[in-house]
């Protein structure tokens, strides 16, 4: 086997080590990635599910106020069309008999309520307008007629507008009666303008004659205008010169929409309901909830009879904001979290399964290619081996000097070919657990001697002294081969990386039970992060002489491996450029039951 070969082979072997590495991180880190995927997509969905989910509470809760409002909305524009309602057909008595009396006020009264059940209405009435210099003579009409105690209260010297009949004929309403209502300033603006435009107008927010016993109590009174005339007169100075009186009503729009929210509790239980006169510049409040904090508002404005009432149903969004989404997108959370565990467990099993059956096949398919390699390529080698050492012992005629040169180089590179085909060759052995140890007892000091003797020639090549300062003998029990072997290696690699004319030394001490062989050279010396790396199989490291020398990176694993297997170790100390010193510990009685050397089984023994 030629250099660049050998440094194929090493090559492979290198990358299926590197690859096995590289395979044992990734089920980690890929079940990892992919876990995280299925929780960043769990994640997502839950919280856009959640979002939306939010935003469906959000859409239902704005239907439902907008429904409330709209429910509360009918309802006062109803009672106000009733109000209307009630309005003309007291006109429509008025037209039909002109001198309606206090008792068929009363009936007409009951009659409609029985009808029509006019909601929260405190009064419906008649308002005679009385000028001035005509009181006396009307007070004693209304006297004579049976309102036996029927006054006038006014603060105002102009035409009045009495209220005649009020039924029903309660005691706050009786109140009311004589009162003229042209004496107050909103009423008259209104009664003034249901004559002139011959409909029905509102009064804004007033203080009522029925309450004036209590402060801020608001009510309304609605006005139609009866004439003289049959028919409403055309143009406005006739309505003023034909006004006879008012038909009005009078009621609380507090107590009607209180009454209307208490009658549908189960819609506006948590509802604060507010409604605001707002045709004037500074809006009246007629009826008021207080509201909660951060309670959404829905307002509209309903017209009645030339006046702006503005509605306003407001809640809070319990649902939307509230547990359901946060609950939702705290179990998405969760759910994504399991998922992703689950997901990662599963992958990570499984990977790992794939993982371990790959690195099983390409250990296989390693030590099959180790082993292939090295007994294919053995043989060939073995053979150049013995034609080159033919023509070197002369067999064939004398060689030239310069063929002999020719054939020592080829046989000094086929010597280092078949070096690491044994390496390799046992390597694979050690894999597939073929070398066992054969224990003998045999003097270190001797075997040392003779394989430094081997060297002479290697060494004299690049002016490298040899001193083995040993002379004691050392008897241990191990496998003599394998403990060459190992020497042989140290040796070696002190002549491969020690700069040409420079000195190796070699020395063997006793250290209780075990015994140290230490090689010490001066040549490129190993930096400290690599001590153990040189050790790693196809370990090698570049340095000065590495290109030169060449070699596979398993000598020293190999010889480390056969030292603990024996129950040694084989450890080094070094500085760059100045050297190192590699030493072998051997027991120098063997300590071990297991004699088959196991390359992948052995760990450290010895505490170096
Ligand atoms: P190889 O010598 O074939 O490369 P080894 O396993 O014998 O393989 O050595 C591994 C590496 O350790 C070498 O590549 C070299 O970098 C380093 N090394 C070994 N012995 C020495 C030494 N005596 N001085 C400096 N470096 C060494």
């Amino acid at each position: 086997m030629n250099k660049p070969t050998s440094h194929y082979i090493a090559d492979r072997m290198r990358e299926s080590v590197q690859t096995s590495r590289a395979i044992r991180v990734s089920p980690y880190r890929n079940a990892m990635l992919f876990a995280l995927a299925v929780f960043m997509m769990v994640f997502m969905l839950s919280s856009f599910y959640a979002k939306s989910v939010q935003d469906q509470n959000s859409n239902d809760f704005d239907g439902r106020l907008a429904q409330k409002l709209s429910v509360l909305q009918s309802h006062v524009d109803m009672s106000a069309r009733g109000y209307e309602q009630l309005l003309l057909a007291a006109s429509t008595l008025f037209s039909i008999k002109p001198d309606v009396t206090r008792e068929e006020w009363g009936r007409f009264y009951q009659q409609i309520q029985r009808e029509h059940n006019i909601p929260q209405l405190i009064g419906v009435g008649y308002a005679t307008m009385v000028p001035s210099d005509q009181l006396e003579l009307f007070v004693q009409g209304q006297r004579d007629a049976g309102a036996e105690t029927f006054a006038v209260t006014s603060s105002q010297q102009g035409d009045m507008g009495v209220i005649t009949y009020l039924a029903p004929d309660s005691e706050e309403n009786h109140l009311a009666l004589g009162y003229d209502m042209m004496s107050e300033q909103q009423r008259k603006e209104a009664m003034g303008r249901a004559r002139d435009q011959a409909t029905v107008v509102m009064t804004s927010p007033v203080t009522l004659v029925q309450d004036s016993k209590i402060e801020e109590a608001k009510g309304v009174l609605m006005y139609y205008p009866i004439y003289h005339t049959k028919q409403v007169p055309p143009t406005i100075e006739e309505r003023r010169a034909e006004l006879k009186g008012y038909v009005y009503v009078v009621t609380r729009p507090a107590d009607l929409i209180k009454k209307f929210i208490d009658s549908h509790q189960d819609v506006f239980s948590q509802a604060a309901v507010s409604v605001t006169d707002i045709t004037i510049t500074s809006p009246s409040t007629l009826y008021a909830m207080t509201r909660s904090n951060g309670a959404v508002e829905r307002r509209s404005t309903v017209e009645i009879d030339s006046r702006r009432w503005q509605l306003s149903v407001a809640e809070r969004d319990s649902v939307s904001n509230a547990s359901s989404p946060i609950v939702l997108f705290l179990l998405g959370t969760a759910v994504s979290l399991l998922l992703s565990g689950l997901t990662y467990w599963l992958f990570y099993g499984r990977m790992r399964r794939i993982t371990t059956e790959y690195e099983g096949e390409v250990k296989r398919t390693k030590d099959e290619l180790l082993a292939l390699a090295s007994h294919q390529l053995r043989t060939p080698a073995s053979g150049v081996k013995q034609y080159l050492g033919i023509l070197n012992a002369g067999i064939f005629g004398t060689l030239t000097p310069e063929q002999r040169s020719v054939t020592e180089k080829a046989y000094e590179a086929n010597e280092r070919q078949l070096q690491i085909i044994n390496e390799l060759l046992y390597v694979s052995k050690a894999d597939a657990g073929q070398l066992v140890i054969e224990p003998k007892r045999f003097d270190l000091t001797n075997l040392t001697q003779a394989l430094i003797d081997g060297f002479a020639e290697q060494a004299a090549q690049k002016n490298i002294t040899i001193t083995f300062v040993t002379k004691k003998s050392y008897l241990v029990t191990a496998d003599d081969r394998y403990i060459s072997m190992a020497i042989e290696n140290l040796v070696s690699n002190a002549i491969k990386y020690s700069y040409p004319s420079s000195k190796v030394r070699v020395g063997i001490q006793s250290r209780g039970q075990m015994v140290s062989l230490y090689v010490k050279d001066s040549g490129v010396g190993i930096a400290d992060v690599d001590y153990e790396r040189i050790f790693d199989k196809f370990g090698r490291i570049d340095n000065p002489l590495s290109h030169a020398e060449g070699g596979s990176g398993l000598g020293l694993f190999l010889a480390r491996q056969l030292a603990r297997a024996h129950g040694g170790d084989i450890v080094v100390t070094s500085q760059i450029e100045k050297g190192s010193t590699f030493t072998m510990l051997l027991p120098k009685k063997l300590m071990i039951n297991q004699t088959i050397v196991h390359l992948n089984r052995i760990r450290k023994i010895v505490k170096s």
